[in-house]
């Protein structure tokens, strides 16, 4: 699309977020979502849910055969919700896991979410997908077509443009 702020793609991709419980507990939604925001990507879809048994465990259905998985589902369906989110843009699945930061928050920039606010593996406060494939079957699981709003952000242009 050629616009007055340069040429950019309209398809760009998307990537699945979730603010785990600790983050919502801990009252840190606001500061999460601005990172995202704030770098320019644009918000696709928001919610909360309380997870049931059945969609932690078919969100982390990769790691079932990890030691800390049964903790990892406790964790999810503790019964405080998450924020559930998608967000699109420019390179969005790989600039996520940056902006969320390593796994384990003693690995992880100070400059990310969990290097900011994380201490534990165990209590890491979000999640991103890992890959386009992740990202597809991720969004898929927690949103339905009908939730992922279609719309372009007035700045759109000026964060989109490559030329
Ligand atoms: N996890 C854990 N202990 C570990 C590794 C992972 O409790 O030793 C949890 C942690 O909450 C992590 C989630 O399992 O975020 C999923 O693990 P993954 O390796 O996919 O890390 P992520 O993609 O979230 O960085
Ligand atoms: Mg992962």
């Amino acid at each position: 699309k050629k616009t007055i702020a340069g040429t950019y793609k309209t398809d760009s991709e998307r990537s699945f977020v979730m603010i785990k419980p600790d983050g919502v507990s801990r009252q840190l939604v606001g500061k999460i979502v601005s990172r995202f925001e704030e770098r320019g990507y644009k918000l696709v879809a928001i919610k909360t849910v309380t997870p049931s048994e059945d969609l932690a465990k078919e969100h982390y259905s990769d790691l079932a055969a990890r030691p800390f998985y049964p903790g990892l589902v406790k964790y999810i369906t503790s019964g405080t919700p998450v924020v559930a989110m998608v967000w699109e843009g420019k390179d969005v699945i790989k600039q996520g896991r940056r902006i969320v930061g390593a796994t384990n928050p003693l690995d992880a920039d100070p400059g990310s979410v969990r290097g900011q606010y994380a201490v534990s593996v165990g209590r890491n406060l979000i999640h991103a997908s890992d890959s386009f494939e992740a990202a597809t079957k991720e969004i898929g699981l927690w949103f339905k077509q009908a939730e992922l709003s279609d719309y372009e952000p007035v700045a759109w242009p000026w964060v989109m443009a490559d030329n």
